[in-house]
C-alpha cells in the first residue's frame, strides 16, 4: 500500500510526497510536529501539516538565508536567528569564523528536541558559540536593544504565534536590536502566491530601515518553488558580498556563492513588482 501526504499550499493548490514511514507525530503546545521519511526528500519536518524543511533541500533555503547577510556584513559577531527551530540556518551562520555568538530564539522546544533526534545534520546546537532561548522571537528582540549584528527571521508562515513577526511593530524592535550597520532577514514567501503579504513586509521595511532590498531563490517543497527573502540594513548594501570572504573561508556550499548572492537580487518584473516604489 502507498502512503502519501499532501499539504495544502493554497486553498487551491495540493502538494503530495510519498512516505515511507512516519518517524514522529505529537502535538506540542505550540502545534503538531512530524517527522516524515519520504522517498522523493528523504526524512522531511512538517509542522501543522505544513512542509518546513526536508533532508533533499534544506541546503538551498538555509545557505541563501545565513551566507548573503553574513557575507553582506562587514564584520558579524552577533547573530540571532529567530523560529529557526530545526537548527539548519544556525548551522550555517556557525560556519562563519567571526561569529563569536549565535542565539537561536525559538517559541517551540518541542521543535528543536525533534530535529535534533531525527534531523541531526542540521544540528549545530552543541557548538560553545551557540545558545537557545525557547522564547517568542518578539518579545526577546525588544529586551535586547543594540545587541546583535545580524538577525534572521526563519519562521513558519504569518498563522498563529508568527503572524506578528511580519508586522511593523517588530521591524522597529528589530531595528533597535540591531547594532549600527546591523542587517535584518526574513523568509517572505511566495511571489506567486503571497503577493500581499511581500507587499506589505517590504513597505513596512521601507518605514523602518534606510536600505531594503528582496532577493530570490528555489526551495522545491515551498509553494510554486520560488521563495523570497526580505532584507533590511542600518547601512550595508545586502546586495554586495565581501570581497574574497567567501573564497578565503572556503566553504563547501552547495548552493551559496558570492556569484549566486549578486544575482539573486536581480529580480523578474513580476517580482520587482512588489517593491514600495520611488
Ligand atoms: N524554514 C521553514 C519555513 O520557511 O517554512 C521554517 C522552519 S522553523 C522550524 C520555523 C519555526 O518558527 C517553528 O519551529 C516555530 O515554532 C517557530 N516560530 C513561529 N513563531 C515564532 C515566534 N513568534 N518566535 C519564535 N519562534 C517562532
Amino acid at each position: 500500500m502507498q502512503v502519501w501526504f499532501t499539504e495544502d499550499q493554497t486553498a487551491n493548490l495540493r502538494i503530495s510526497v510519498r512516505v515511507r514511514q512516519v518517524l514522529h507525530c505529537e502535538r506540542s503546545p505550540f502545534q503538531e510536529v512530524m517527522v516524515l521519511d519520504t522517498v522523493e526528500f528523504g526524512r522531511m519536518l512538517v509542522l501543522d501539516d505544513v512542509i518546513q524543511t526536508s533532508q533533499r533541500d534544506e541546503f538551498a533555503y538555509h545557505e541563501m538565508m545565513a551566507h548573503v547577510p553574513l557575507f553582506a556584513h562587514p564584520d558579524p559577531r552577533r547573530v540571532l536567528v529567530i523560529g529557526g527551530g530545526d537548527g539548519g540556518v544556525l548551522r550555517e551562520v556557525l560556519r562563519h569564523p567571526t561569529v563569536e555568538e549565535a542565539h537561536l530564539a525559538e517559541i517551540d522546544r518541542r521543535v528543536v528536541e525533534v530535529a535534533r533526534r531525527y534531523l541531526p545534520e542540521l544540528n549545530a546546537f552543541d557548538d560553545p558559540r551557540a545558545r537557545v532561548f525557547f522564547a517568542d522571537g518578539i518579545r526577546h528582540v525588544e529586551e535586547r536593544p543594540d545587541t546583535y549584528d545580524v538577525i534572521i527571521v526563519d519562521s513558519t508562515d504569518p498563522v498563529g504565534p508568527a503572524v506578528a513577526l511580519f508586522g511593523t511593530d517588530f521591524h522597529r524592535a528589530v531595528f533597535r536590536a540591531l547594532r549600527p550597520g546591523g542587517i535584518f532577514v526574513q523568509q517572505s514567501e511566495s511571489p506567486f502566491f503571497n503577493r500581499d503579504l511581500i507587499r506589505r513586509v517590504q513597505a513596512s521595511l521601507r518605514t523602518v530601515f534606510p536600505v531594503t532590498a528582496l532577493y530570490w531563490g528555489v526551495v522545491p517543497t515551498y509553494p510554486g518553488g520560488l521563495w523570497t527573502y526580505s532584507v533590511a540594513t542600518r547601512g550595508p548594501d545586502p546586495r554586495a558580498p565581501r570581497a574574497g570572504a567567501w573564497e578565503a573561508l572556503r566553504l563547501a556550499t552547495r548552493y551559496y556563492t558570492p556569484e549566486v548572492h549578486r544575482a539573486a537580487f536581480v529580480l523578474p518584473p513580476f517580482v520587482a513588482d512588489l517593491l514600495p516604489s520611488g
